[in-house]
């Protein structure tokens, strides 16, 4: 349990740093950081994605994160000095209606503000709640005092700045995990709680393993490289998803049968399951009908690898999400008696 108290903390740090797709230099480092103090030796791809050995020998399992999430950028600044943006992977604008967010300048400035639609007063709009939710029809209304776009213009923001969602991390009493993008940093943290263990213990896994920590992922290119060529197999440990007839839920590990991607390799998936069934792990295997995972990016690019996908169940997923503690220990057992370490 020690180790999985020190994964929720890592998740809650993970989450509070900004890391939308295309913008995940900081948090890349941080996740360097934590694995250089670990005693482990992270390495960099040209993309940006980090990874690191640790340990082991024989056939090459890395276990894969994504650390990019959802997010916005300027499209455009409007007349009114509010504004325009385009999102950042795949959501229904309707998840992010009174968001805050921050707009992280090209020169490392930060500015705040708020999504609304346009005109959102209640007592002015008589549409409000029927006015569509998209791109055109909402707008980010920053915290400065501007009433033109010159005005904006001056603050130095422009097109093509990166904007975070407020993530709204909160750890309940009773265990529960709520905020933004636990997709995927439910899962980094797990990894750098594993990679923990293997150092603190000093543990031997049965196998080579390493932890890739990738970028891109929202936008479907994230483990597409930046892995070692001897790697024979991957997992993607990602979030389980829950909804209609699936059988995954907040405090399970989920085990992934098929995706959009198709089929999950036999061979690694049925031992993924028999030792969850062995362990006594709460545990569900799905279908995720909307659903494409990283492991499956590497195989369109080309890898001869075996490939799963396992992850802690969350709840609404791609909007506020929600995890519980219960799944985070799930998932790491499942992990740490797959490796054998
Ligand atoms: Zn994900």
């Amino acid at each position: 349990m020690e180790n999985t108290n020190f994964a929720v903390d890592k998740i809650l740090e993970l989450c509070k740093i900004p890391s939308p797709t295309g913008f995940t230099h900081d948090i890349c480092k941080h996740i360097a950081e934590e694995l250089s103090k670990m005693g482990f030796e992270p390495k960099f791809s040209r993309k940006g994605s980090v990874s690191a050995c640790l340990g082991g020998e024989g056939e090459h399992l890395v276990l894969a994160a994504h650390v990019d999430t959802l997010g916005l950028m300027v499209r455009s600044i409007k007349s009114n000095g509010c504004l325009r943006f385009t999102m950042l992977g795949g959501f229904p604008a309707n998840n992010i209606e009174q968001e805050n967010v921050t707009v992280h300048t090209r020169d490392d400035k930060t500015y705040t503000g708020t999504v609304y639609i346009n005109e959102p007063a209640v007592h002015v709009n008589r549409d409000s709640g029927g006015a569509k939710r998209n791109d055109e029809g909402m707008e980010i209304v920053l915290d400065e005092i501007v009433k033109t776009r010159d005005e904006t213009l001056a603050l130095g923001i422009s097109s093509g700045d990166f904007v975070s969602l407020d993530p709204r991390c909160i750890l309940t009493p009773s265990g529960f995990i709520k905020s933004r993008h636990l997709d995927d940093k439910a899962s980094a943290g797990i990894l750098l709680a594993l990679a923990k263990e293997i150092a603190d213990k000093k543990l031997s896994p049965k196998r080579k393993i390493s932890i890739l920590f990738t970028t891109y992922e929202e936008v479907g290119h994230g483990a597409s490289s930046g892995f070692a060529d001897d790697t024979v197999e991957m997992i993607s440990v990602d979030m389980g998803a829950i909804g209609d007839d699936l059988q995954t839920d907040e405090y399970k590990v989920s085990i992934c049968a098929k995706d959009s991607g198709g089929p999950y390799n036999y061979e690694v998936t049925t031992a993924l399951i028999n030792l969850a069934k062995e362990l006594k792990l709460d545990y569900a295997m799905d279908i995720y009908p909307f659903y494409g995972s990283d492991v499956e990016a590497a195989l369109r690019a080309g890898y001869d690898i075996k490939h799963a996908l396992i992850g802690p169940g969350v709840f609404a997923s791609h909007g506020y999400e929600r995890t519980h503690t219960k799944a985070v220990d799930n998932t790491l057992k499942l992990l740490r008696a797959y490796i054998g370490a």
